[in-house]
């Protein structure tokens, strides 16, 4: 296995993409906060697939994290990390600093309207404005023909394919499906924060999404009742504080009453000081 090259300028990740890209290859790009787990990898292999040459951004983006979340606890293992992407063939991991990705004065952000206040939005503000203006940095940083990213953050998926739409970032978009334990918690660094308590009562989410989407599957439409087995399926837990339990259209990502085009069910609980968040496609 060769170990895996590391960039950490700009300037230098630049200047191999068009290296690479002049001699006709295709670079696909993954990007990643690191502390890899089998949904990353997931990702890596889509790419793989996708490409002559695999980046994988390594970089936790402090712009995307709000006062008081968990930017500095965030877990980090790069030399795991560095293993794992030599394991699944990444040719180079661009791991640049804060300072190099925000040089001082940085003051051009990516924003958008209505989506990024809801949801996710409202309970993190200003998180979509750090996850779109890092993503499109990163893409300015590498310059791949595609990008691929995971189902498991739905409205940032949602997100990222409307600003490559909007702003014409003449990039291929790929989205893998979510990974889950075998009990059918969602993958999530975050889950390595979990007490052995929690991580039992946190099989909820997906329970609760999986309840509401075999009573659609059978026929259920209304919006508000699908929305009631979710919610009831995490509230019975005794450490359980929902933020939200919603179900939006895929195609505007708006809350809908009926269920009669493809939609998502979406999830945010905190478990102690965890929060994480799960989704499952009505189709
Ligand atoms: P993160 O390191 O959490 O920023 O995630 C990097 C990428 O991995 C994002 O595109 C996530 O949506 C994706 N991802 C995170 N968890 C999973 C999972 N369980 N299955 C598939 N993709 C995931």
């Amino acid at each position: 296995m060769k170990p895996t090259g590391t960039i950490t300028r700009v300037a230098d990740m630049q200047a191999w993409s068009e290296e690479k890209r002049a001699c006709g290859q295709r670079v696909a790009l993954v990007p990643t906060m690191g502390y890899l787990h089998a949904g990353h990898c997931s990702l890596l292999k889509l790419a793989r697939q996708q490409a002559d040459q695999v980046v994988m951004s390594l970089f936790v983006n402090p712009t995307q994290f709000g006062p008081g979340e968990d930017y500095a606890r965030y877990p980090r293992d790069t030399e795991r990390d560095l293993n794992l992407a030599a394991e699944y063939g990444v040719d180079v991991v661009f791991m640049p600093s804060t300072e190099e990705m925000y040089p001082d004065g940085s003051i051009h952000f990516v924003d958008a309207s209505d989506v990024v206040d809801t949801l996710e939005g409202e309970y993190r503000p200003g998180h979509f404005r750090g996850v779109l203006t890092i993503v499109a940095k990163l893409f300015l940083a590498v310059h791949p023909h595609a990008a691929v990213f995971g189902e498991k953050d739905a409205q940032q998926w949602w997100l990222i394919q409307k600003m490559v739409k909007d702003l014409n970032f003449p990039i291929k978009l790929i989205s893998g499906p979510t990974i889950r334990e075998p009990d059918g918690l969602a993958l999530s660094s975050r889950n390595t924060y979990l007490s052995p308590e929690h991580r039992k009562q946190a099989v909820a989410l997906s329970r609760g999404l999986k309840v509401a989407q075999a009573l659609h599957q059978k026929g259920e439409s209304n919006a508000y009742i699908l929305r009631q087995h979710i919610w009831d399926a995490i509230a019975e837990q005794p450490d359980a504080q929902i933020d939200y339990v919603e179900i939006v259209s895929q195609s505007h990502f708006a809350p809908v009453t009926l269920v009669q085009e493809p939609c998502l069910a979406l999830v945010a609980a905190r478990f102690g000081q965890t929060r994480l968040i799960d989704n499952i496609a009505l189709n």
